[in-house]
């Protein structure tokens, strides 16, 4: 594999992305996110992923999940908007006033989780695949290299190398970088690898290394609410590479505002984000 080319962001590049909303702006305008996460046997993953996206300045998050999990994500999110959808439901009852999807952390691998995943990739909508989703799609690139519209890749290593045929996850850990580019050629979209040191690479475009990363990120949950963040900034109209870029440059940020280096939960990161936001818009 050749070695790519590497940047990484400052504070204030991530400020001039962001979006900000105007004396225009009204809650469709600045974005309705689908959050398609959690499952009865995981129902934090939607608490965390939509908690996310709401602290990240999204127009709307519609929680798209059983009624159980619904409820749970109500409970601690009443301004999300839930739609309800068994897993037995046809994927046909999808909403369709979306901007952007999140699906797959702790959705479960199930025949059902399957066809929505497929359903939504079908959709002309930008797509963050994280988790579940990302083993549902298997060693399958035509069903993200078909589509028109964009899509971001969220694994960690061991499901990068879901993803890779002939890979295991120790080679993705000795040559990241590599690998994340590997996978968005063969993709033909943005993959994000998490990890020590998170990457974002793109087809015919530099890598990007984010900054802001510490190890106290490493913690159950902590991805959920990066999927969140991300897919929050995809449906402000960020593309894809910016997404991921604000969104693991800010996570990182949070996850060190958030007890000043002190260990933190994914739920503390969620309450972070505000304080990361603020300090990148100071530096812009
Ligand atoms: P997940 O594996 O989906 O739970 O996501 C874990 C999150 O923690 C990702 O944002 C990773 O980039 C981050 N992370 C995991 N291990 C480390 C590490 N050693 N250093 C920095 N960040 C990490
Ligand atoms: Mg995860």
């Amino acid at each position: 594999l050749p070695a790519p080319r590497l940047c990484a962001p400052r504070a204030d590049d991530i400020a001039a992305l962001l979006p900000r909303p105007g004396v225009e702006s009204d809650k469709y305008r600045r974005g309705v996110l689908a959050v398609a996460a959690g499952s009865g046997r995981y129902r934090g993953a939607a608490v965390l992923a939509v908690g996310g996206a709401l602290r990240a300045g999204v127009g709307m998050v519609r929680y798209i999940g059983q009624e159980s999990v619904a409820a749970e994500v109500i409970r601690h999110w009443p301004e999300a908007v839930a739609s309800v959808l068994e897993p037995t439901d046809p994927a046909g009852r999808l909403p369709t006033h979306v901007g952007a999807w999140v699906i797959g952390p702790g959705r479960g691998l199930h025949p059902a989780a399957e066809v929505e995943l497929e359903t939504v990739l079908a959709g002309d909508r930008p797509v963050l695949v994280d988790a579940d989703a990302i083993t549902l799609l298997g060693r399958r690139p035509h069903l993200v290299r078909d589509r028109t519209a964009p899509t971001l890749l969220t694994p960690h290593a061991g499901e990068l190398a879901r993803l890779l045929p002939g890979t295991e996850r120790d080679d993705i850990e000795a040559r990241r970088l590599e690998h994340a580019t590997r996978a968005a050629e063969e993709y033909g979209c943005t993959v994000l690898l998490k990890g020590s040191t998170t990457v974002i690479a793109e087809p015919g475009a530099p890598a990007v290394a984010n900054p802001t990363g510490t190890p106290l990120l490493a913690t159950a949950g902590s991805g959920d609410v990066l999927s969140g963040l991300s897919g929050a900034l995809l449906a402000g109209g960020l593309t894809p590479g910016a997404a991921a870029m604000c969104g693991a440059f800010l996570h990182g940020l949070a996850g060190r505002l958030a007890h000043d280096g002190a260990p933190v939960s994914a739920s503390d990161l969620i309450g972070a984000i505000p304080a990361a936001v603020r300090l990148v818009e100071e530096a812009g």
